[in-house]
């Protein structure tokens, strides 16, 4: 049975990630810091027939990270896939952008992407195989006005990526990172309907994805079909940018 992390899984797009991999029969590990989404979320896939734990965390607390990293590996006894997908915004325009703005969105995003993966590299590099998949975006790729925090973070998770997957590879590790476009989740579920439909006219496919167009390319990336994938950046979005 397939061992796999997902962080920010009580809601949106971690929690179809999550729900997709218990489907495929993995033993899935929750993680982020809403004990009750998180416990609905196992309940929902134990009734399913699948397995998960969830683990209470946030992802910016390093010893956090390794602690759930050691309690899972001796439960599951193998960690397959980490998909580091906790993630948050403090939208403003620079000159509004407090300092701790921007230092809590770069610590939730990129940091956090740092903690869990140096917690599973050690045991990958034991098993000699894992794949870490990285959740940027596409603001990473091409910047967006009031998002100076959140997309700095989304690029370093880009290089982040790329970097590991060179430093992994020989060892038959694979780092991946997915820049979605626009999810219809919580996350953008409070913008003003004129900025939605803004953003809808600049999507090829004119519609928005729903977390499940995300969950299914990270299967895939997982998967053994992706096996010679590496160090790349997998936009999806509809065709937006
Ligand atoms: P969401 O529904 O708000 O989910 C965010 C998840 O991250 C939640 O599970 C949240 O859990 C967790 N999280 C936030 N801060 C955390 C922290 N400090 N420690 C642990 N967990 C934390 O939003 P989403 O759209 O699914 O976002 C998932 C990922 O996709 C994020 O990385 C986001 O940047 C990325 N993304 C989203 C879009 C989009 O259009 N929605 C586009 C591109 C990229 P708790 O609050 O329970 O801790």
């Amino acid at each position: 049975m397939k061992g796999v992390i997902v962080t920010g899984a009580s809601s949106g797009i971690g929690k179809a990630i999550a729900l997709r991999f218990a489907k495929e029969g993995a033993f899935v590990a929750l993680v982020a810091r809403s004990e009750d989404k998180l416990k609905e979320n196992v309940k929902e896939i134990e009734g399913l027939g699948g397995k998960a734990v969830y683990y209470t965390a946030d992802v910016r607390d390093f010893k956090r990270a390794e602690e759930i990293v050691k309690d899972f590996h001796q439960k599951a006894e193998r960690i397959d896939v980490l998909v580091n997908n906790a993630g948050a915004t403090r939208d403003k325009f620079l000159i509004q952008m407090k300092e701790e703005d921007f230092s809590e969105i770069v610590d939730i995003n990129l940091k956090g992407t740092f903690n869990f993966s140096r917690a599973v590299s050690r045991i990958m590099l034991r098993q000699k195989g894992g794949v870490i998949i990285n959740i940027s975006s596409v603001v990473g790729i091409t910047g967006n006005p009031g998002q100076a925090n959140y997309a700095a973070s989304k690029a370093g998770i880009i290089a982040f990526t790329k970097s590991l997957a060179k430093e992994l590879g020989s060892r038959n590790i694979r780092v991946v990172a997915v820049a979605p476009g626009f999810v219809e989740t919580k996350m953008t579920e409070s913008l003003p309907e004129d900025v939605k439909k803004a953003y809808l006219e600049t999507i090829a496919l004119r519609r928005f994805a729903s977390p499940d167009d995300i969950a299914g390319v990270v299967a895939f990336l997982a998967s053994d079909d992706a096996s010679y994938i590496s160090g790349q950046v997998i936009v999806v979005d509809g065709g937006m940018i």
